[in-house]
């Protein structure tokens, strides 16, 4: 069964509970949480730095799935729904975001879709989870490790 890696953030109401919720969620429609990583409060990165927003919690999760990429895509959308998020604008504050980090070994380039997701690299908020869980997974792009591109990122 393919393994992926997931994203999780919060930074609206009980940040870690809306996280565990997600995972909790996931687990329903038959995604299996193989490891979880720590909660990892973030300041907000990018356009939400600008805002003011709230800190973020960050984890990361391994998970194996029966589910196509897009498919899996479509369940994340469905659990973000699910828990009240509401899409106002790119990088405003969200009761949870669900990204798909990889997916095996895969490269994905959709219109919806692009795996390994495009920021994963230069993002500590990611990097730092998954290294927890997954520090030997390798990033099919950069063909490096986890563990490395963290590192990289602290040169
Ligand atoms: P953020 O970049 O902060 O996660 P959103 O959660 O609002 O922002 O996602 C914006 C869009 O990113 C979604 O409409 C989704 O189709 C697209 N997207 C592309 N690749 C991915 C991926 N690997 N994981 C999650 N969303 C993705
Ligand atoms: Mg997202």
């Amino acid at each position: 069964m393919p393994t992926a890696c997931i994203g999780i953030g919060s930074n609206l109401g009980d940040r870690l509970q809306n996280c565990r919720k997600a995972l909790k969620l996931l687990e329903q429609r038959g995604i299996r949480i193989k490891a979880v990583s720590g909660a990892h409060v973030t300041k907000p990165w990018g356009g939400r730095e600008v805002a003011g927003q709230p800190d973020f919690i960050n984890m990361a999760a391994v998970v194996e799935t029966d589910l196509a990429p897009m498919k899996l895509l479509q369940t994340l959308f469905q659990v973000e729904n699910e828990m009240g998020r509401v899409r106002v604008r790119k990088w405003g504050p969200r009761i949870i975001d669900l990204d798909i980090l990889l997916y095996g070994g895969e490269i994905i380039d959709q219109p919806g879709l692009k795996v390994p997701h495009p920021l994963m690299h230069e993002r500590e908020f990611v990097l730092m989870p998954l290294a927890e869980i997954a520090p030997e997974a390798v990033h099919p792009v950069f063909k490096k490790t986890v563990r490395q591109l963290l590192e990289e990122l602290s040169v």
